[in-house]
């Protein structure tokens, strides 16, 4: 496993334990979710001087005002992309560190991911690199758009807010797909669920819990 590789001492494993106990006193149930955050380096996520903090429930600053995201909640949205079933093919608006798409690639077969800020992207392919994810495809694209060339995607994972709904979201969804995204402005955003009805044009929307995000902006930055 991947915490072998990065050869983990004491401390770390009892920190990584800490939050896993956490996580589950939270509601995070799905094994494969927690086993896949106990084993994965988040600390290899951020800039050394945090490394310290990697551990903690908490959102961590990345640069260029984004913050790899509270581990409950990239657990509580890795597990609702898994609530119907397990995808193969995943969609990730917002590469950022990375991190979320090191815990998808560990979970499913390909793991397809876009991010707008250049230097971030770089970052997070060196990463994927190092710790020999070969699932992983990434882009530097504005995901507002998806990625059509790739889709459909079993499910689509957003890390970043939109107003609403972006429809070319929907349209690469896979019949019986999911995508879950933060939804609304920044004091008021509501994690959503939606799940396209078998090969229809109906989609069921579920609101899930109130979250902040990092805005869902549009177009590239080098
Ligand atoms: N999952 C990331 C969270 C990063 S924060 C992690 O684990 O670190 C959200 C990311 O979405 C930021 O890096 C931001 O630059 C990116 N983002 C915002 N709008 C975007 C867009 N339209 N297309 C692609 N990425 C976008």
């Amino acid at each position: 496993m991947l915490s072998e590789i990065q050869g983990v001492g004491m401390t770390s494993m009892r920190t990584r334990e800490r939050l896993i106990s956490r996580l589950y006193e939270e509601g995070i149930t799905n094994p494969r979710v927690l086993d896949c955050i106990r084993s994965l380096p988040r600390h290899l996520f951020v800039d050394e001087a945090l490394a310290h903090r990697a551990y903690e429930d908490t959102a961590l600053p990345i640069g260029y005002s984004q913050t790899l995201s509270q581990p409950y909640v990239v657990a509580r949205m890795t597990e609702l992309l898994f609530s119907r079933g397990t995808p193969e093919r995943v969609l990730e608006i917002g590469t950022g560190s990375g991190y979320q798409t090191a815990v998808l690639s560990q979970l499913v077969k390909r793991v397809y991911t876009v991010e707008r800020i250049a230097p971030l992207l770089e970052k997070a392919r060196q990463r994927f690199q190092e710790l020999g994810m070969r699932n992983v495809f990434a882009r530097h694209a504005d995901g507002g758009f998806g990625w059509p060339e790739k889709g459909p995607f079993d499910a689509i994972l957003s890390a970043a807010a939109p107003h609403a709904i972006p429809p070319e979201l929907l349209e690469q969804l896979a019949p019986d797909g999911v995508l879950v995204i933060p939804v609304g402005d920044d004091d008021q955003q509501m994690l959503q669920m939606v799940v396209r009805e078998g090969d229809t044009e109906n989609f069921e929307i579920i609101s899930v819990e109130p979250v902040r995000f990092v805005p869902l902006l549009s177009g590239l930055r080098g």
